[in-house]
């Protein structure tokens, strides 16, 4: 019988393995956590994922100092020293154990001095250079108080670089800028954005109070009858406001096709009206509102 291991595949998840190892004893540290477990990982070439327990997501920040520290121990091309000893002996030297399975007498240590011990019976790079880079590419909640950071190694980092570049072009192609000037050039168009939307609300106040000024005066006790659909750029409270101020002497009903209404009532009681009328109202003496189909019918 022969067995055939395929080197590529192999040493990908050889690395991969190794950097999930060092991104929780990183995580450790920079977090100055002591109560991380491990709720599961997966590992790939050149690509890993660890779950483990924390509430809030980490930040920008901590996720770069994480990325950083491994980085470091990655250059500093340190020996991965794998033995077997007893049980006792391993925890004695601060092993870390996870899993709730049963270690015999004898258990695999794996040891990257300045980083950390751990048990563990998978298969490592001899050395951390082996890695070349790490590099973290997402941050995901699982579930409620689980979180995943997926983690990538070796070409894959460069490749994944090479991406992120692609991507920047063609943003700043879209913004026509360079990259080296996408953050000024979207700060210059939100301002432009701002500008453009105050003066459009301006046109739009301006439009508002025209077209109420225009209306024809009715002979009814409500002197203007608006409807909404009429005003269709702007929203409901928006415009009972601008009615308000609008017409200070008069009584005015405002309704839609869908049944809402106000009403705004100068020289008599919009509460008592629509009390008469059996219109589902609320708010407050002077004016009514609320949604009632009824209005249709009135109006
Ligand atoms: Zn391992």
């Amino acid at each position: 019988m022969k067995l055939k291991v395929n080197k590529q595949q192999r040493y990908g998840k050889m690395r991969a393995h190794t950097a999930v190892h060092l991104l929780f004893w990183a995580l450790e540290k920079i977090t100055w956590r002591t109560d991380i477990k491990q709720a599961g990982s997966y590992v790939d070439v050149d690509y890993g994922r660890l779950d483990f327990n924390s509430e809030k997501p980490l930040s920008g920040e901590t996720l770069h100092k994480i990325e950083e520290l491994v980085n470091s121990w990655i250059q500093e091309a340190i020996d991965v020293d794998i033995f077997e000893t007893s049980l006792d002996e391993a925890v004695k030297s601060g092993a870390k154990a996870f899993f709730d399975e049963k270690y015999g007498e004898k258990v695999r240590v794996i040891k990257i001095p300045w980083a950390d011990v751990e048990l563990c019976g998978w298969t490592h790079s001899p050395n951390t250079s082996f890695l070349w880079a790490f590099k973290i590419i997402s941050q995901d909640a699982v579930s409620s108080g689980i979180k995943r950071i997926s983690i990538i190694t070796w070409a894959k980092v460069a490749q994944h670089s090479m991406e992120q570049e692609k991507y920047i072009n063609q943003i700043a192609k879209i913004l026509d800028s360079s990259p080296a000037q996408i953050l000024e050039k979207i700060n210059k168009n939100q301002k432009e954005l701002e500008t453009l939307k105050n003066e459009l609300n301006k046109i739009k106040e301006w439009l508002i109070t025209s077209k109420l000024k225009s209306l024809e005066k009715q002979e009814w006790i409500f002197e203007y009858i608006i409807k909404l659909e009429d005003f269709d750029w702007i929203d409901f409270k928006t415009l009972v406001q601008k009615v308000r101020t609008t017409f200070t002497e008069s009584n005015i009903i405002i309704y839609s096709q869908q049944g809402n209404f106000a009403i705004v009532g100068k020289s008599i009681s919009a509460k008592e009206f629509a009390k008469e009328k059996w219109l589902k109202w609320w708010w407050s003496d002077s004016i009514v509102q609320w949604r009632d189909k009824k209005i249709l019918e009135l109006v």
